[in-house]
């Protein structure tokens, strides 16, 4: 009890107090202390009827503590029924109300406040402000509420550099701002999963397409080639004549499967990461002359009037030969199966800044705006009109894309609808 006393200066004295009216109490006073016993002993029967009360919540477990006021140096005793092996006695601790706020409420009422608010305990009736946070002239209180424990003391709140109901404003604008914010987010989440399923169902229709695209392109040189081959092996073919243009169409008809299939196989590795360059210094006019006089027949006999424009003056480039001559096949391929009415490719090479390129020029039936976005993609076809009729895996132009990413060169394409293309790829020289 004295350790406790002297822990808390603001408790003077604590009491006890039976139901036959006789008492213990404990104060670091030292002397006589009958004034204090019986001062208190007043105070108890004026409380009369709130101790009665507080007796029959104690019968229902339920301690309840209440202040009562005694007319002693300005003190007010806190009182509560507690159970003593002895019986139900009353316990009531005198405190210093002034003490006390300074002492034990100071530290809470400082972390509630925050440095938003000033928060003060003044004298109800003279108004003398006890404690505060920060100066303040009682009179600017805007809110107040009773302390509880002593009901001679107020508790005043002030807002720092602005109104309480601006604060609610305030915060209530911060909470709508994140509410919006949250529904923003949720049909920004909403629209990612509804683009995500509509590309998922997009790209499974691709797949599809392109199973039946390459059953289509392999069946039709397979009919061919087992067609010709079948009349040459019955002898039904009597002219020499006719038998050499039956040979010529099955070697072609082979030709084209072995491309097909090297298209996919190719495909599969690049897909796979497994494709292996072997780069070296080369001269692109080589490559591409190459590649002119291997189609240059093939081309003339379709119709095509194939021409080739070398710069002699090109630098080197560091590339795979192989690489270069199958994405340049690929897009003659390509300005082959899309012309329509005039039946012209070009190629051409030259410097373009620090780059040396090649240029693949049609006057076929061009692509539009929307699709020169899409047509590096794999699988990707034109749907419509006269792509749509003609053959194709959609793999050709991402072999290409592979490519030149491989050569860490670019691709640049020049197309209007119903014109024709240019397709440019640009390499690195070799110094
Ligand atoms: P495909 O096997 O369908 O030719 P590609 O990847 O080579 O596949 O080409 C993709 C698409 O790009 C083609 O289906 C076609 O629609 C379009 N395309 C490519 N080259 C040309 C071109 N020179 N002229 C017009 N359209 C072209």
């Amino acid at each position: 009890m004295r350790k406790f006393l002297l822990q808390n200066s603001s408790v003077k004295f604590i009491f006890f107090d039976d139901s036959t009216g006789s008492n213990a109490l404990f104060t670091l006073e030292k002397g006589p202390h009958i004034d204090i016993v019986k001062i208190v002993k007043s105070e108890l029967l004026e409380n009369e009827s709130k101790i009665e009360r507080l007796f029959n919540y104690s019968r229902e477990g339920y301690n309840k503590i209440e202040p009562i006021s005694i007319k002693l140096k300005n003190l007010t005793a806190v009182i509560t029924i507690i159970e003593l092996t002895r019986g139900k006695e009353i316990l009531g601790l005198a405190i210093d109300p002034q003490l006390f706020i300074r002492q034990i409420l100071n530290p809470k009422i400082q972390s509630i406040s925050q440095n938003e608010f000033i928060i003060s305990v003044f004298n109800k009736t003279s108004r003398e402000n006890i404690y505060s946070t920060e100066g303040i002239n009682v009179g600017n209180i805007q809110n107040e509420k009773d302390l509880w424990l002593l009901p001679e003391y107020s508790l005043g709140i002030v807002l720092k550099g602005g109104t309480i109901q601006s604060l609610v404003k305030e915060r209530a604008e911060i909470n709508l701002i994140l509410l919006s914010l949250l529904i923003i987010i949720l049909f920004a989440g909403g629209w990612i999963i509804f683009r995500n399923i509509k590309k998922e169902i997009a790209l499974a229709k691709i797949k599809s397409d392109f199973v039946s695209n390459v059953s289509h392109e392999l069946r039709t040189p397979l009919a061919l080639i087992s067609m010709f081959a079948e009349t040459l092996e019955m002898g039904r073919v009597k002219t020499e004549e006719k038998k050499i243009e039956y040979y010529t169409i099955i070697s072609r008809e082979t030709a084209r499967l072995g491309r097909i299939v090297n298209r996919i196989l190719n495909f599969s590795q690049m897909e796979a990461g497994k494709r292996k360059y072997n780069f070296a210094n080369v001269q692109l006019n080589a490559i591409v002359e190459e590649v002119f006089n291997t189609y240059k027949f093939h081309l003339q006999n379709k119709g095509f009037k194939f021409t080739s424009f070398p710069d002699e003056n090109i630098p080197k480039i560091y590339a795979d030969k192989e690489a270069v001559s199958e994405a340049i096949i690929n897009i003659i391929d390509n300005a082959v199966k899309y012309s329509q009415n005039i039946k012209e490719v070009e190629l051409s090479t030259g410097i373009m800044g620090e780059l040396v390129y090649i240029k693949i020029k049609d006057h076929g039936i061009g692509i539009s705006a929307q699709d020169q976005k899409k047509i590096f993609d794999k699988f990707f076809r034109v749907s419509s009109g006269y792509v749509h009729n003609t053959k194709g895996t959609g793999l050709g132009l991402s072999l290409v894309k592979h490519i030149m990413e491989a050569h860490n060169g670019e691709i640049t394409l020049h197309s209007t609808l119903g014109t024709g293309s240019s397709f440019i790829l640009k390499f690195k020289t070799s110094g």
